[in-house]
């Protein structure tokens, strides 16, 4: 079924439209990041929310494509083509070209230029702060910039990472004898808080929870260090004094009471308000985000050029209303189905009296 654009006959509406399955570009006849299966996906990242299996056919960069394939399996798409960074290949009537979002490793952003020179970017989810473990957002000049708002509220600024970093260490130090839990995503942010310990001079062993494994073994493989990492097994009363890494969601499940009285901590831009923070049971908050925030959206719109931004997953409305103050024209596209894993994943329940508590339950 294909719906109308909601910016028919503007710059961007004659390259792309909306359609139930996601953004849709008719020249090249490909879907972005489709949310239901489609003949042809281009897929900026593995997150969940964008990558998912059953396409005829998939363009994304290696990393992407290896991902999908360890968490769906191989079998995860008909066909399958690697995007090579930078380097623009012709579908259809249009030209096409991926370049890094400084995301999580292997995440890219979708470059749609059309024959009379019309660009569109498609950022996927990105960030500007420096990350170890990928590489880092490229700004590409466009007249149609397509971004997240996944934190595109004022409420949040994100904190250098090596002080939320040094906060864990510090709270290791003062109570040597808990085993600290940490709630990290499984694509990529576990592995950046793996790395940013590295970075800040921890060198004991990492243990991890099983289901953080193999992503953990994949970056390693891909040549980014993450030091001695062990399963923590049967072991879990013998991890006093230890860090932990699971899937947030494991805080608050009957696998976290094996170690006794661990302190607990969430890697997440979320907790950057407190009433997520303890609505998540995180006792120790770790501001560390994998999404650009709300400064790094503005200046990203900025940096582009672009005249025209349409704004997907998050605080949309904000986002826009900003853009429309500069004098851009500017959209919120109400994608359905983004925002399932990593940062943008909210529990479905109390996010709005957590907001309100923390006074930004309106986002306009
Ligand atoms: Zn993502
Ligand atoms: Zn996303």
């Amino acid at each position: 079924m294909r719906e109308a654009s909601p910016s028919a006959g503007t710059t961007g509406g004659d390259v792309l439209t909306l359609t139930a399955e996601g953004l849709y570009c008719p020249a090249g006849g490909f879907h972005i990041d489709p949310v239901r299966p489609v003949e042809r996906a281009l897929v900026t990242h593995g997150h969940a929310d964008h990558a998912r299996p059953g396409n005829g056919a998939v363009m994304a960069s290696r990393e992407t494509l290896d991902i999908m394939a360890i968490r769906y399996g191989e079998d995860f798409t008909g066909t399958r083509q690697e995007a090579v960074p930078g380097e623009a290949i012709r579908i259809g009537d249009v030209s096409v070209s991926f370049h890094p979002a400084g995301h999580v490793l292997g995440s890219m952003q979708v470059k749609i230029e059309t024959a009379n020179g019309t660009r569109v970017v498609v950022s996927g989810d990105y960030k500007r702060q420096a990350d170890p473990t990928c590489a880092p957002f490229e700004p590409l000049a466009c007249e149609v910039f397509v971004t997240e708002a996944t934190f595109g509220l004022p409420v949040f600024r994100h904190p250098l990472v090596a002080e939320e970093i040094g906060k864990l260490l510090k709270s290791l130090s003062l109570f040597d004898g808990r085993t600290h839990l940490v709630g990290a995503y499984s694509l990529g942010k576990a592995q950046r808080v793996i790395a940013e310990l590295r970075a800040a001079g921890y060198e004991r062993t990492i243990y991890l929870h099983g289901a953080l494994e193999r992503l953990c073994s994949y970056y390693q493989a891909q040549g980014i260090d993450l030091g001695t990492l062990e399963p923590v097994g049967r072991r879990a009363k013998e991890l006093a004094g230890e860090i932990v890494l699971c899937p947030p969601g494991q805080l608050a499940d009957r696998w976290a009471r094996r170690f006794g009285d661990p302190v607990t901590a969430v890697a997440s831009g979320w907790v950057r308000v407190r009433a997520r923070a303890r609505q998540r049971g995180a006792e120790l908050p770790l501001v560390i985000s994998d999404h650009a925030d709300w400064d790094d959206l503005r200046e990203t719109v900025a940096e582009t050029g672009a005249g025209e931004i349409w704004v997907t997953h998050g605080a949309e409305e904000a986002l826009v209303h900003w853009c429309r103050q500069q004098g851009l024209a500017a959209r919120p596209l109400n994608l359905i189905g983004y925002g399932d894993e990593g940062d943008a994943a909210e529990p479905a329940g109390n996010v709005e009296a957590a907001d309100r508590a923390a006074g930004i339950g309106s986002t306009t």
